[in-house]
């Protein structure tokens, strides 16, 4: 058995929105017994990695909270070691902030007070917002961002994401954020290997997207299987110049891998 580890992204991969993707309990079943353990790796900031566990356990999965790592965890362990009390503006939703208070950053929305900017997916998101995150980063703020992904799946098709409201507030102040916490970077993958105690290539990442969910996986030097149940097609993998290790439909061709 290579991979003792599966990192599943979420959306796209696991679920379609609020829906579960064909297969998927059984796969997360059977793997679980032959004692694979799994990991779900989301860019998702709009929940803390506790609120993205129970909607997991919402769909039938039993999960704990250290299986799930999103870009709100690799962030929250940066303020808690590196950047405690740091004055963060949050463009994002309200559980982040609350994530970063207790990690022990101090909210403010004041601009000449600001040390970071961090911007998620904001279903708030407005004028008001941008403009005073434009204020901050052109007093000297830095600018973070959760992620970069301009649109993520939903029931029906897709919606704007956090890297729209990124793409607003660079296109504002004419620089790019300096700091990306989740995929294509490596951290959330290094969170889970060092999580799971195991080797990296006994780690295999799992994915819908080329640019987020591969290039993780290339950055954190781990195999990768493209699913096409969401974000990219054959058309689109027969175009890129980078390949996977492996090609599934969804995600419980899995199985394969363990026949
Ligand atoms: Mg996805």
């Amino acid at each position: 058995m290579r991979y003792k580890a599966i990192l599943a992204d979420l959306d796209g991969t696991i679920n379609r929105g609020s829906i579960l993707l064909p297969g998927v309990h059984e796969i997360y079943s059977k793997l679980s017994q032959l004692g694979v353990k799994w990991y779900f790796l989301s860019n998702n900031a709009t929940l803390l990695a506790e609120g993205l566990c129970e909607k997991i356990r919402k769909w039938g999965l039993s999960v704990d909270p250290w299986q799930v790592v999103n870009s709100a965890s690799v962030l929250i362990r940066e303020i808690e070691t590196v950047h405690r009390e740091i004055r963060i503006m949050v463009i994002g939703e309200k559980c982040l902030s609350q994530g970063c208070s207790r990690a022990g950053a101090i909210l403010t929305e004041d601009p000449k007070q600001t040390e970071a900017v961090v911007v998620a997916l904001d279903r708030d998101f407005s004028y008001a917002k941008m403009r005073r995150a434009h204020k901050a980063i052109q007093a000297g703020s830095k600018f973070w961002a959760t992620n970069l992904d301009v649109t993520f799946p939903d029931e029906e098709n897709f919606s704007p994401g956090a890297g729209s409201v990124v793409a607003a507030i660079a296109t504002a102040a004419g620089v790019q954020p300096e700091r990306i916490f989740g995929k294509p970077f490596p951290d959330m993958a290094e969170m889970a290997l060092a999580q799971s105690s195991l080797e990296r290539f006994e780690c295999l990442l799992i994915g819908d997207r080329l640019d987020t969910d591969m290039l993780c996986a290339k950055n954190a030097n781990m195999d990768f299987a493209l699913v096409l149940s969401g974000a990219t097609t054959s058309e689109m993998l027969s175009e890129s110049s980078h390949k996977p290790e492996y090609v599934f439909s969804g995600v419980s061709d899995l199985l394969q891998l363990y026949s």
